[in-house]
């Protein structure tokens, strides 16, 4: 198939234990006047790093505002009314995802740039060009997708090393869960330039993972930066955003996810899912179940032992679901649009013997 009016934009960042050095010679050619968004706890370790970033220079601050408690719409609206935002040039998202997805769903559509400061490193928003959308009773609603990302992410390592570690360690499943979602999906395949850009980066996605999560997140949880936080932030945060830009292309099927995903969501259909579990969490569970069923035992044994050695789940218990709740969410597993492109048919006895195989695992 021929490319018809094709466009690609790829994040831009920088990343350093100072980097917000660089916010005003990157900044100054969007204009004077910034509008800051962040979450409370992001505010706190981020705000005066930023205010002291911008000393002697000409910008001007219009308003610092809290971004509320999820990315809706209506949330988008009140901050789209401020007077500080209407007056501004350019917006600074400071926080983690749901506050990053809220004023990319705020500036993106409006053509006002949009410059990042993720403050955890859990997950890519800050790099990637789609908010994860949520109803007023806080349950997910659908993915927004924008042509470009923020203009650019400042992924300042300081900060991520002082921030709460779990955050970390949920997107380290989430993000080593994308190459092998990427992988089968596209299986077999004959892709179009992007997506197979996309499959190949989402290596990256997994290998320096396998290598430096462990010592990252005992990094993170002594608040100490170090070469194997920079791997990991970079995978959860820029790799991650880079594949999945190449993946999700409305033209094409959806090689974005897979089985994992399919895990996750279906099993929200219990609360305490998200009530006591992060969604990177959960996935590192289902790509257990996901590599069972593909049959790749030595990547199995490969994930499970990561898994063991930063306790990610390894079994139902772990994330709270009895073997009765996981019996019956089999039945929807096989439904979620997360496995609507896959390479066969995912059927209940397949997730049935991927289970027995993994709490009778002797690792
Ligand atoms: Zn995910």
């Amino acid at each position: 198939m021929l490319l018809e009016n094709y466009e690609m934009n790829l994040p831009s960042y920088s990343i350093g234990p100072d980097i917000y050095k660089n916010i005003a010679s990157k900044c100054s050619p969007y204009g004077k006047k910034i509008f800051i968004i962040g979450g409370k706890r992001a505010l706190a370790a981020a705000k005066d790093k930023i205010s002291d970033a911008l000393t002697d220079s000409n910008f001007e601050i219009t308003g610092i505002e809290l971004f509320g408690k999820d990315c809706t719409y209506s949330n988008v609206e009140r901050l789209r009314s401020m007077s500080a935002y209407k007056n501004a040039d350019m917006i600074f998202a400071v926080g983690g995802g749901k506050c990053i997805d809220t004023c990319k769903n705020l500036c993106i559509p409006d053509d006002k740039p949009i410059f990042t400061f993720p403050t955890i490193a859990s997950n890519c928003s800050a790099c990637t060009c789609v908010s994860i959308m949520y109803n007023e009773d806080g349950t997910f609603l659908k993915p927004h997708f924008y042509l470009h990302p923020p203009v650019h992410a400042f992924i300042q390592t300081d900060i991520l090393a002082q921030a709460p570690a779990r955050y970390l360690w949920a997107g380290i499943g989430d993000t080593y869960a994308k190459y092998y979602e990427a992988e089968i999906s596209s299986r077999n395949e004959q892709l179009q330039h992007f997506t197979a850009l996309g499959v190949t980066l989402s290596r990256m996605c997994l290998d320096p993972l396998v290598q430096y999560a462990p010592k990252a997140y005992e990094d993170n949880k002594n608040g100490v930066n170090s070469y194997e936080l920079e791997q990991t932030v970079l995978a959860i945060v820029v790799t991650t955003g880079i594949v999945s830009i190449f993946l999700t292309r409305d033209f094409t099927p959806d090689y974005n996810s897979g089985l994992a995903h399919a895990v996750f969501y279906a099993l929200t259909s219990y609360p305490v899912i998200e009530e006591k579990h992060l969604h990177g969490e959960v996935v590192g569970f289902g790509l257990l179940i996901a590599l069972l069923c593909d049959g790749q035992d030595e990547e199995f044994d490969k994930i499970y032992r990561l898994n063991q050695s930063i306790n990610l789940p390894t079994k139902l218990s772990d994330i709270d679901i009895t073997e009765a709740e996981f019996e019956e969410v089999m039945d929807r597993i096989p439904e979620m649009s997360d496995i609507r492109h896959y390479p066969y048919a995912i059927t209940r006895s397949m997730l049935t013997s991927a289970l027995t195989k993994l709490h009778t695992c002797q690792i």
